[in-house]
């Protein structure tokens, strides 16, 4: 069934993340970064392909040296319209703590093509897919390649190099691109309301 991975690790009931439903850019194509304080700080990196948006988690986040090499789990496909959530999970709950937009824009196939979903799904069933982010961090050319024989769904997240590639570290900038911003802005206010109740 479409998202039955997601719906069935979430309570909607609880959690105030979107519920399953197909969703779709007029234009290009979008990807996400949402930075996510679960029981392990990890960045999840997004890409929307026919009308949901593929997701892995990467541990160590998302790098703009081309030298290093991000391992990246891939998890269940994730809703559309999850592309703007931002705020709490609540305890208890699959994912609980607070999660960021980190990064957002558009992206495309790094070969130009007629039909861009039909490449990025043969490539992504080849385990190789090549795209130009145009984010407002991430800029450029990245690849995101599966390893073989090893942990399944384990793939690496690389930084081509290019006009955009730096070994500046992209995750000191830690704000929301939506509302500006950090996880410890997300934990005080989460804090100070349980204070009033
Ligand atoms: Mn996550």
């Amino acid at each position: 069934m479409f998202l039955s991975k997601y719906n069935k690790k979430r309570d909607f009931e609880q959690t105030q993340e979107p519920t399953a439903k197909i969703g779709k850019s007029e234009n290009e194509l979008i990807f996400v970064v949402q930075k996510h304080a679960a029981s392990h700080l990890h960045y999840d990196f997004r890409l929307e392909l026919n009308g949901v948006l593929l997701s892995w988690a990467v541990p160590k986040g998302p790098s703009m040296n081309p030298e290093i090499k991000r391992l990246a789990i891939m998890v269940e496909d994730h809703p559309y319209s999850y592309k703007d959530f931002e705020g709490n999970i609540p305890k208890g709950n699959y994912g609980a703590g607070n999660v960021i937009v980190w990064d957002n824009g558009t992206y495309l196939p790094a070969d130009s093509t007629a039909s861009p979903e039909k490449t990025l799904k043969e490539h992504l069933d080849k385990g190789h897919l090549s795209f130009i982010l145009k984010g407002k961090k991430l800029k450029g050319e990245f690849s995101l390649v599966k390893l073989k024989g090893k942990q399944e769904n384990a793939w690496l997240l690389i930084k081509k190099n290019d006009k955009f590639a730096t070994d500046v570290d992209i995750l000191l900038k830690n704000k929301s691109v939506i509302s500006k911003s950090t996880l410890e802005d997300l934990e005080k206010k989460a804090e100070s309301k349980t204070s009033i109740l």
